[in-house]
């Protein structure tokens, strides 16, 4: 395709003589834009040409790179690739590129022959999967406010228009779109990056059947936020629901929550004028919830529940304490009581948990009074506990009523939506979670593109010249290593007896890392950067950039405790959802639960194993400015994205590849039409039937490469169009 002043229209060779000086020129996925584009630069100025594709580009130099996709965001072609890795930028308004009439243009499209767009991805994969049965992920990365939810949605959508549209699976995907207003009501916030920030990662599959309609899916939750519960910064709110509750719920129901419409009788919502947001999407959103509540099938008495359990944590966090002699003391009994009746458990018990510890130690039960700060930690703490554990119990919730009746195994698609790499001015242990998170990705990256890729070169003997990349596994080894890495240590610590704390901790670590070359502790971190390091700090050099944590709170939030006391008086709940949010063996249970970081690096090493038995497709997702300005690319911002996203190393790989290959006995078997030497059959081996096939289709020496047991193709636009002219005749 070949843009000429802003108008798109199919061209043939001949065209190219048509453009004028003054037109701005845009090539779309044009087999020899390099010859193209050479000739060009002959005669207009550089800056009237980019490119949609930078495998068909001569430069992989990133000045270049970054001017490109400037140059495409001013003219709102937000989609550029590196051979089938979707980069997207964030256009921060409405564009009319989402159409049904959209969805039909990529809809059995080749890839190669169509613009750019998260919808070519998806329709590839869709295919792959229908026609080839392999399960595929699409992975979506980038920074907080990049657009990966919003990119995730456009899958969705897509592929709820291509499928039937009728009875069963009609239903699914109406679940199945359904289930987002209901994760972000309680799994988003507002943030100072993105008004609708995802606090929590996702993983969703979808399940396919046969014909390649959905029938069901499954999503898996990481790490939600749950500090936000209780405290939000500056111009940051709490999750979207406690807002929309507030808002959108009647007078009278309203009334039996024992809950006011102003937010500003609630301790645990921030109150400064920089956090409000226009108060009718509230409104709207609360309507979404409710609607989409119905529709997944939540009966009303869970949907009762699950909004009980959400206003006692509005009077939770009114609750406060006085001391007296080192005791703490509830000073307001009105939020206890309120609490209580909608949780249906009893205030004796529940006041007496708030200011007391029972421990167990051998044989001895010992109850020890809580002090003033103790007592604010427990009830903090409860409020986290319910809320997460709410989240999660919604989670499980939606999977069962996606859970798909067929009992074979079928092909899906996963969609993994989970935050990205994150830097701020103080950085603590959700940061490191996140990051770690980030590095495993980077990992997995890796693996399944730079190193497979290079691998394959290798195993089927074509010469191929070694890309150097940076392989960041030392990075996830100083993490998550067995007995030496920052997670052993951390649990070390906090298992120890005596008093382990943060100061410890991370004298613990600086003793055992410091001659790690990623790991840099106070007195190394000055000399090393000159960057000044407080005492309390420790510094990671991450593939994408240095990050100074802060290491305060580390020990508490890894040992996220919740005192027993509190667990047993929510098991006693008659709100049937608390009920099965503290379930009884819990109690019982003597063993110490893993560390909130142990888990979290299990379920990421679980989420890996699951990402890497299927094909996936990458859409790498850039933010182009901090003030989520449609009009503003800022070329600094962009330039640091693309550096730690890696895509100069992936598109200095790709363009020294092959974008296209295929086992010698397949290729034959698909394409063996083109020529009367292969067609019915070919007489010799699947390899020189093949060889005579290319030869036949006119293929020169550097568009391909004969390999052990598949052909490669540089670029694989002209066999397409063979196929469909042969197809159409
Ligand atoms: P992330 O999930 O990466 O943090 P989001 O997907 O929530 O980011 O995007 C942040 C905001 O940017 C969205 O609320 C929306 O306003 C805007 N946005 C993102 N992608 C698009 C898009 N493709 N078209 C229009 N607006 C978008
Ligand atoms: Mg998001």
């Amino acid at each position: 395709m070949l843009c000429v002043g802003g108008i798109t229209m199919e061209t043939s060779l001949k065209d190219r003589d048509k453009v004028g000086v003054q037109d701005t020129v845009l090539l779309e996925n044009y087999t020899d834009e390099n010859v193209f584009v050479d000739n060009l630069r002959k005669r207009f100025k550089e800056d009237l040409i980019y490119v949609s594709n930078y495998c068909n580009f001569n430069y992989t130099d990133e000045n270049v790179f970054v001017d490109n996709l400037r140059k495409r965001f001013k003219e709102d072609l937000i989609y550029t690739y590196i051979g089938p890795v979707l980069i997207s930028v964030n256009p921060y308004r409405e564009l009319n590129i989402y159409t049904k009439e959209h969805v039909k243009e990529y809809a059995n499209k080749h890839f190669f022959e169509t613009s750019p767009h998260i919808y070519a991805v998806t329709d590839t994969a869709y295919r792959s999967l229908k026609e080839e049965y392999l399960d595929q992920c699409i992975l979506i990365s980038g920074e907080s406010g990049a657009g990966k939810t919003e990119a995730s949605k456009k899958i969705l959508q897509y592929i709820a228009e291509v499928t039937e549209h009728k009875g069963k699976v009609e239903k699914v995907k109406e679940k199945l779109l359904q289930s987002n207003p209901v994760l972000e009501a309680f799994g988003n916030a507002k943030t100072n990056r993105n008004d609708n920030s995802s606090r929590f990662g996702k993983y969703m599959d979808i399940e396919f059947n046969f014909e390649g309609n959905p029938i069901g899916g499954d999503i898996l939750n990481y790490l939600l936020e749950k500090s936000r519960v209780i405290s939000q910064e500056s111009g940051e709110r709490n999750f979207h629901i406690f807002y929309q509750l507030l808002a959108g719920e009647t007078e009278s129901e309203l009334n039996e929550l024992m809950l006011k419409r102003d937010t500003s009788s609630y301790y645990y919502l921030n109150h400064d004028s920089k956090s409000s947001i226009d108060p009718t999407s509230d409104q709207k959103g609360w309507n979404e919830v409710k609607k989409a509540l119905d529709v997944i099938d939540f009966t009303s008495e869970e949907q009762k529940n699950i909004f009980k359990i959400i206003a006692s944590i509005l009077h939770m966090g009114n609750i406060g304490f006085v001391e007296e002699e080192g005791l703490s003391q509830i000073n307001n009994l009105d939020p206890v009581e309120k609490v209580c009746k909608l949780l249906e458990c009893d205030i004796e018990q529940l006041k007496h948990a708030l200011t007391n510890r029972t421990i167990e130690a051998r044989q001895d039960v010992c109850v020890t009074p809580l002090n003033r700060e103790m007592a604010v930690y427990a009830r903090d703490a409860l409020s986290k506990a319910i809320y997460d554990r709410l989240f999660t119990w919604l989670v499980l919730r939606l999977n069962s009523s996606l859970k798909s009746e067929d009992t074979r195994k079928n092909n899906v698609m996963g969609i993994l939506d989970i935050y990205g790499f994150e830097v701020f001015g103080k950085n603590t242990f959700e940061q490191l979670c996140i990051n770690f998170c980030n590095e495993k990705l980077q990992q997995l990256f890796i693996e399944l593109t730079l190193k497979s890729e290079q691998e394959e070169y290798l195993k089927e003997g074509i010469e191929w010249q070694h890309i150097e990349y940076f392989d960041n596994k030392v990075i996830c080894d100083l993490i998550e290593e067995r007995h030496k890495g920052i997670i052993a240590l951390m649990d070390e610590e906090c298992l120890r007896p005596g008093d382990p704390n943060d100061s410890t901790l991370l004298a613990k670590m600086n003793r055992n890392l410091a001659h790690h070359k990623h790991y840099l502790s106070h007195p190394m971190a000055d000399i090393q950067t000159q960057k000044i390091m407080g005492r309390n700090e420790f510094r990671l050099l991450h593939y994408a950039g240095p990050v100074t944590y802060n290491i305060n709170t580390f020990i508490e939030k890894n040992n996220d405790l919740l005192f027993r006391d509190l667990r047993e008086t929510m098991s006693t709940s008659h709100n049937s959802i608390v009920k099965e949010l503290f379930p009884p063996q819990e109690q019982e249970s003597k063993k110490r639960p893993d560390t909130a970081i142990t888990q979290f690096k299990n379920s990421l090493n679980n989420l890996m194993s699951i990402l890497m038995n299927k094909h996936p497709s990458y859409v790498r997702c850039i933010k182009p400015n901090d003030t989520k300005s449609p009009a503003v690319f800022d070329e600094e911002l962009v330039r640091h994205q693309v550096k730690y996203l890696g895509l100069m190393e992936n598109l200095r790989v790709r363009r020294a590849g092959f974008a296209y290959r295929r086992v010698y006995e397949q290729f034959l078997h698909r394409y063996k039409c083109l020529s009367r030497e292969t067609w019915p059959n070919y007489p010799g081996s699947a390899k020189d039937g093949v060889q005579a096939l290319v030869a036949c289709l006119g293929y020169e020496r550097d568009d391909y490469r004969m390999g052990r047991t598949k052909i490669f193709i540089r670029f694989p636009k002209t066999l397409f169009d063979t196929e469909d002219a042969f197809q159409e005749k």
